[in-house]
């Protein structure tokens, strides 16, 4: 296998996003081109394609080991059979968004802030996707008409403080049709804040253009969430995107998934967030993997996440230590999952654990005057 030999690999257009959209990856026949594939593979590869569809961007398929089917980004772009088996809590929508789904593409389940998505097409296919039972149609676009609706639910719904616009991937729009989406929430004096959740820093970052980020830096304030799940993908293009964005004056943050065999140890997403926060990236929330279809050979077991957390939690800058999370099933919201550092806790006084294990011990305040505890 030379990879080298793959043609798009040398193109004089690898830097124009729409090329890189155009030749995605999205047939065995290809992929067989840039990786080494057992027939075994390349027939269980296209008998998960017919529940959920492949597309790897020729940037993201350069950075895949073409001989590792190990390779953390290989894992996350190319389907295995795994994918074919579907446990009995799995769950087509296992965050009951449909159920909080007021109008068509709109999600509302906190009180001051909504999910809009705005696409169902993304420019790679995560195979730890969430949605999956919606993403992955090509012009997944949503109608003029369904913008209009879901505009104006947000317009007639004054407590709706913060709208996040996500998909698919809402990058994958072009400009225009981006801009209008913003600009009709900017015309609304409620909207304080619109951010946007994108893995395209990632998988496509020639997508963040000096016209995007102008555009952007328009409707301020924007927040831009992306989604990096391992050091490797943090090349010299990505960091460049990361750059632009934040110098366009937009807070970039960065949701990964905690992926069996990809980032499930400490020394691994140390290194991830240690480069997130050099390329200014804040790391926002680290997820414990959703119970969608066909994703189990992704979960780790949630104490392997505490104890990631417990782990990090002193031993680097604050700043660089997510939020771990479970997004409960059924619908409840995203809950924080700590490590336990409360040893005990009454009237008296506080007995806390801290990172190294030590014990320490806090005086709950007194009433003076009676000189009891409050
Ligand atoms: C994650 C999520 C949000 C945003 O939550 P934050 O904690 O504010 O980032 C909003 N709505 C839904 C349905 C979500 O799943
Ligand atoms: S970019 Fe996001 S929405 Fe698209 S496939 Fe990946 S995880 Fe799913």
């Amino acid at each position: 296998m030379d990879a080298s030999l793959y043609k798009p690999y040398s193109s004089p257009d690898w830097t124009d996003w729409k090329w890189q959209f155009r030749n995605r990856i999205t047939r065995v026949e290809e992929l067989e081109k840039v990786i080494t594939l057992s027939e075994a593979e390349k027939a269980d590869i296209s008998r998960c394609l017919k529940t959920f569809r492949m597309a790897i961007t020729p940037y993201y398929a350069s950075l895949m080991d073409p001989t590792d089917p190990a390779c953390p980004i290989r894992m996350q772009a190319v389907p295995t059979i795994n994918e074919t088996r579907v446990l009995p809590y799995e769950m087509e929508d296992p965050l009951n968004e449909e159920c909080s789904s007021p109008v068509p593409n709109i999600v509302h389940r906190y009180p001051d802030r909504v999910l809009f998505l705005v696409t169902r097409q993304c420019s790679m296919y995560c195979r730890h996707c969430t949605r999956r039972r919606v993403v992955g149609e090509e012009d997944g676009a949503i109608t003029i008409a369904e913008v209009d609706a879901a505009v104006d639910y947000i317009a007639r719904t004054s407590q709706i403080r913060d709208v996040l616009i996500s998909g698919g991937d809402p990058l994958t729009l072009p400009d225009a049709v981006l801009e209008r989406i913003i600009e009709r929430l900017r015309g609304i004096d409620h909207v304080e804040v619109i951010r946007i959740g994108t893995r395209v820093p990632v998988v496509m970052p020639m997508r963040i253009t000096p016209e995007l980020t102008a555009l952007l830096k328009k409707n301020h304030p924007i927040w831009i969430n992306t989604h990096f799940n391992h050091a490797r993908e943090l090349t010299p293009e990505s960091v460049k995107a990361c750059a632009d964005i934040v110098d366009a004056g937009i807070p970039l943050g960065n949701q990964s998934v905690l992926l069996r065999n990809i980032n499930d140890n400490t020394e691994t997403i140390k290194e991830l967030l240690l480069g997130l926060v050099k390329a200014r990236v804040r790391p926002y929330y680290l997820y414990q993997c959703d119970l969608s279809r066909g994703i189990g050979h992704f979960r780790t077991k949630v104490e392997t996440g505490i104890e990631i957390m417990q782990n990090l939690t002193g031993s680097i800058s604050g700043f660089a230590v997510p939020r771990f999370v479970i997004d409960a099933p059924g619908g409840g919201g995203k809950i924080p999952i700590n490590p336990e550092y409360i040893v005990s806790m009454d009237d008296k006084e506080v007995v806390m654990r801290n990172y190294k294990g030590d014990l320490y011990t806090y005086p709950q305040p007194i009433d003076l005057q009676k000189n009891v505890p409050t």
